[in-house]
């Protein structure tokens, strides 16, 4: 990237949208503020599986720094062991490695830095800026007053340095239980800004950490540390959501207090989708108490359930750009979540055909073994990605839905006497249905006509309708898994008087276990994505399916309900 700090042009890539945020780099860049350094980073904290929100600040954080040529750290913000593990910090590297998001060899550990920040808080006590309180929580909380009055000091304010110091060293050595003390910076308990009122650095927390063990029981709060992780990594610009806008003077106090490297924060709003939920405590809940399989499973608004419904990263990445960057909360259509795949989908996905409730049908002038060769387009948007062979034969299958024995107006698919054409193929007539004893519908007979071969047909003839079937000798099984919506609710988080469980979908999982492919998924590759021809889009799952048992999950249907808001 040229660097001329005086042209503009320069340094306003068009890479990613223009959104505040970046005109806010492109304004330090003009002023050098960082000496035309862009750093970001991406610091969860591993206490669940990253989802959809997650993605969007790992896009944005990336794509910033890789727009300005900078550089992007993953930084886990370890600081609460007892949330915290090492299966959570295992499945967000894996989650930001396939998004995209490089962070080469920067990968860091807030709890790296536990040293560090003891020691800025020794030296915080020694300028007469933290104190040990003995206020239990509680006491704590009744001190702190409310947004319209102002808190009471506690009465361990005023200790001396030297008192401070040694206690807070015995809280470092394990003398105190949890909950017996702890470490508090000294601001101002009348701010209006709740947040300045001396807020905890250090709680007491005798838990083994999934990476220092047992070497800490004192550990430092998010506001403490935070800002400390992000100082020490010369973060250029910080960039978090909106409910972090009151720490910021806090972040702000920690780092002048200290006299250390000062990044610049910035709030953006952060995604909430409808029909489904954000938070990770009530995702746990969902996974815990069985309501869906895993964290990975398709319905989950996770990067891993995103990833096994058949999701890409250029289509989670298509979106997080397209939904844009916010200054104010807003609720996004997971319709447009669903748009992006198809979209995607529908350009790059091959086609294929495959029947989800088969229903039989022999096409009694048919050769009795005879086989022949009919040939299918992969992709009409796309005609480069050629055609293949498919068998035709005598025997076949179609789904029980295109048979009607008395249709409604406008049916255009089979019925008694009626013709339909069969994708690639021919036009076949049905002449008798065959019902066992209880009158249900066993298998078609129906006939076809020999010149109206797709492509070759002699015959001229139209018929209205025309649906999909599969050989039956030479197609495949296979389970197929059809995905609706986790929610019946669009806001399943806000009703009041209710529990999100209340509003769990209990059809969000259909099983369809005999179903018939075309065999050419038997070589099916788990990071292949199929479109089943008018059934929608379709990938192996990445966990239940064996060469002995295909078990396909559904992306999304076809039918797009995307609406563009009124502008
Ligand atoms: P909690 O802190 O309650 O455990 P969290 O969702 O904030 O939950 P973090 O691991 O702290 O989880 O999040 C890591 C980063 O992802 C933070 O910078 C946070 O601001 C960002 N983030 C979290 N949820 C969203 C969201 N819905 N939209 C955009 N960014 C989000
Ligand atoms: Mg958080």
């Amino acid at each position: 990237m040229n660097e001329n700090l005086n042209d503009t042009q320069n340094i306003t890539p068009e890479k990613t949208p223009v959104n505040f945020i970046k005109e806010i780099i492109n304004n330090d860049l003009l002023t050098a503020k960082y000496g035309g350094r862009v750093h970001t980073r991406f610091p969860p904290e591993p206490n669940g599986y990253l989802h959809i929100g997650h993605a969007k600040s790992i896009c944005l954080n990336y794509g910033i720094a890789k727009d300005y040529n900078g550089k992007f750290n993953l930084r886990f913000d370890d600081t609460n062991p007892s949330k915290e593990d090492q299966e959570y910090v295992d499945s967000i590297i894996e989650d930001v490695k396939w998004l995209g998001a490089d962070f080469e060899d920067r990968l860091f550990f807030g709890s790296d830095y536990f040293d560090q920040m003891f020691n800025w808080a020794i030296l915080l006590i020694e300028k007469g800026k933290a104190y040990v309180d003995d206020l239990s929580a509680e006491e704590i909380r009744q001190h702190r007053g409310t947004l319209t009055e102002p808190g009471k000091n506690s009465p361990y304010r005023d200790r001396p340095v030297a008192d401070n110091l040694d206690l807070f060293h015995r809280m470092k050595n394990g003398e105190f239980k949890n909950g017996e003390k702890v470490l508090r910076a000294k601001i101002d308990m009348a701010s209006p800004n709740i947040n300045l009122r001396d807020p905890i650095m250090y709680r007491i927390i005798h838990d083994s950490h999934h990476r220092t063990g047992d070497n800490w029981c004192i550990y430092p709060t998010y506001d403490w540390a935070h800002g400390l992780e992000d100082s020490i990594e010369n973060i250029t610009h910080s960039i978090c959501t909106l409910e972090f806008e009151n720490h910021r003077p806090l972040y702000d106090w920690f780092l002048d207090e200290l006299g250390i490297y000062h990044p610049q924060q910035i709030e953006f709003a952060r995604l909430n989708l409808n029909y489904t939920i954000m938070s990770k405590r009530k995702l746990l809940q969902l996974v815990e108490e069985k309501h869906v399989s895993a964290w990975d499973d398709p319905r989950m608004p996770t990067i891993s359930g995103l990833r096994r419904r058949g999701y890409t990263p250029s289509s989670i990445r298509n979106f997080a750009e397209r939904i844009g960057v916010a200054k104010r909360d807003n609720v996004i259509d997971v319709a447009l979540l669903e748009h992006s795949i198809r979209e995607e989908l529908n350009k790059t996905a091959k086609r294929v055909m495959a029947v989800l409730n088969p229903l039989k049908v022999i096409i009694t002038n048919y050769p009795e073994n005879g086989v022949e060769e009919v040939h299918a387009v992969n992709n009409p948007e796309d005609l480069s990605m050629g055609a293949r062979p498919l068998p035709f034969s005598r025997e076949i299958l179609i789904e029980q839905d295109d048979f009607m024995e008395n249709p409604p107006p406008k049916y255009f698919r089979l019925t008694p006497g009626g013709e339909v054409r069969l994708r690639y193929a021919y036009i076949i007539k049905c002449e008798e249905v065959i019902k066992d004893q209880d009158g249900n519908i066993l298998e078609l007979h129906c006939t076809y006509d020999p010149d109206t071969k797709s492509g070759t047909g002699t015959k001229n003839k139209k018929v209205k309708g025309t649906i999909h079937w599969v050989s039956l000798p030479y197609s495949i099984r296979a389970e197929v898994r059809l995905y609706d919506r986790l929610f019946t609710n669009e806001a399943p988080d806000s009703d009041k008087g209710k529990s999100f469980l209340d509003f769990l979908n209990p059809d969000s999982l259909r099983i369809l276990r005999d179903c018939r492919l075309e065999s050419s998924l038997a070589s099916a590759q788990v990071n292949e994505r199929y479109q089943f021809e008018r059934l929608g889009y379709f990938c192996l799952d990445n966990k239940d399916s064996s060469p002995n048992k295909l078990v396909f999950n559904r992306t999304v249907s076809l039918k797009d309900t995307f609406k563009l808001p009124p502008k």
